[in-house]
């Protein structure tokens, strides 16, 4: 076996004998570094490697550390759960002054349960709107992804000659293992076509339970809906009482705290809340109308337990998150941020003539390589130029940016504007050094 060169390969060796893959995750396997990204410690806006190397995060934790690494009113509200003795499995009082919290911020929610990942969100919204309706079958489109249960990881990234015609996409699934019966359940759509869901519902009204998507679809980098279109999908579910569901993992709290429902004032059934919820530590939910959600055990017959739901140290952690992100000026700094990470980038690319776009909303973006238009589905997003990418994804990580090789990155409310400006210069740089390499 060749010798391990630094400290990331020496680790990946030892712990791919034990670990599947020398990863807890298989995403977390860089495609770029060949190996995970070995991490010592984080702050603020900083990840430091296992060699001691600073990096300016751009992926916070795959969106989940919104207010940034070693949050002091995080760590203390940890602390909190920790006095109180680390107890599990049992109510306290801070789960309904949570739930409280989430139900004043976010229009659909009127009540709420808590889950440990965006998975067993998804998983439990779907069945407990199956149960309200009687009915079986969810509408989900193409490039969004709503976790890794079998009933809705299809057609995420799809290879694009196995993923059927564009207005008709067939169920690509994305995992070995999964039933090819389960496939009766999806109906896969393309995203932003209202006329195909028009059809589609027609057809099949009366075998649809739901219709999930991701309010602004940052699973395929930064996709917007056309105006109106959420709009329409709100009253074509309401006419033929199908449950609306937004799945709001990755988007909620990345434009303000009443999330991507408030931001485009389209209030969905049901709505699924992870990652930025908590700090950085596990903590998931569902919610949405007391009507549908009465049919949650005890109340109802929709089955949701578990025995880390709402474990003390995430729903402490999650109070303390959710009172910072309702501060004053929270949202005005994201915004500023943005605002300038986004143009700089934009500007940066235009003056060197690679064709790399940027779409953002909030405190997440996307990159989209060898694309000049705006990007506004799956199909479009698919068609990257896989080796700019992967030479800018290169480039980065040897200027100290930690940006994955993946659909969507974003910021904290602990970056600074200092940050991105020496972000931008990095980039800058970068983007030169891919210059000196590729004859554009
Ligand atoms: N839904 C969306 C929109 C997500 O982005 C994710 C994770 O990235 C999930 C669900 C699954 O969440 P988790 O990884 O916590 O299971």
């Amino acid at each position: 076996m060749p010798k391990a060169q630094n400290k990331h390969q020496e680790l990946f060796e030892f712990s791919s004998q034990y670990l599947v893959g020398g990863v807890s995750s298989s995403i977390r396997l860089n495609s770029v570094l060949g190996h995970p990204f070995y991490v010592s410690r984080g702050d603020r806006s900083k990840i430091y490697d296992v060699e001691g190397q600073e990096f300016i995060d751009f992926n916070m934790s795959f969106g989940a550390s919104l207010l940034g690494h070693n949050h002091p009113k995080i760590k203390q509200a940890i602390q909190q759960a920790l006095d109180l003795g680390i107890v599990c499995s049992n109510e306290c009082k801070y789960q309904g002054q949570l739930a409280k919290k989430i139900v004043d911020l976010i229009p659909c929610a009127e009540m709420v349960r808590f889950t440990c990942s965006g998975t067993e969100a998804t998983m439990h919204c779907i069945r407990l709107a199956r149960e309200f309706t009687g009915k079986e079958k969810i509408v989900k489109f193409e490039g969004h992804f709503h976790g890794y249960h079998d009933y809705l990881n299809y057609s995420v990234h799809p290879l694009l000659d196995k993923a059927g015609p564009a207005e008709n996409p067939v169920p690509y699934v994305e995992s070995g293992g999964v039933p090819l019966g389960m496939k009766k359940y999806v109906i896969v759509l393309p995203f932003n076509n209202l006329e195909v869901l028009e059809k589609t519902i027609k057809t099949h009204k009366d075998e649809i339970a739901a219709v999930i998507l991701e309010p602004i679809n940052y699973n395929s980098g930064c996709i917007l809906p056309e105006p109106g279109y959420l709009e329409e999908i709100r009253k074509l579910a309401q006419d033929n009482e199908i449950v609306l569901i937004f799945d709001e993992v990755l988007s909620a709290f990345r434009t303000g705290p009443g999330c991507a429902q408030k931001y485009f004032g389209v209030t969905p059934d049901l709505c699924t809340i992870g990652k930025a919820v908590a700090g950085g530590t596990p903590l998931s939910l569902f919610g949405g109308k007391k009507e549908i959600m009465q049919h949650v055990r005890p109340l109802g017959n929709s089955q949701h337990s578990g025995t880390y739901n709402g474990h003390l140290i995430p729903v402490m952690a999650a109070l303390a998150c959710v009172s910072e992100i309702s501060s004053e000026g929270f949202y005005e700094h994201i915004y500023q941020l943005a605002k300038k990470l986004y143009s700089g980038l934009e500007e940066i690319f235009k003056n060197s003539g690679l064709k790399i776009r940027v779409q953002g909303l909030g405190a997440r973006f996307g990159l989209y390589f060898g694309v000049d238009k705006e990007v506004k589905d799956y199909r479009a997003a698919a068609r990257n130029d896989r080796e700019l990418e992967s030479k800018f994804y290169r480039a980065i990580h040897g200027r100290k940016l930690y940006l994955v090789p993946f659909s969507h990155h974003g910021f904290s409310s602990a970056h600074t504007l200092q940050d991105i400006e020496e972000a931008l210069d990095r980039v800058e740089m970068a983007v030169k050094e891919i210059k000196g390499q590729k004859t554009v």
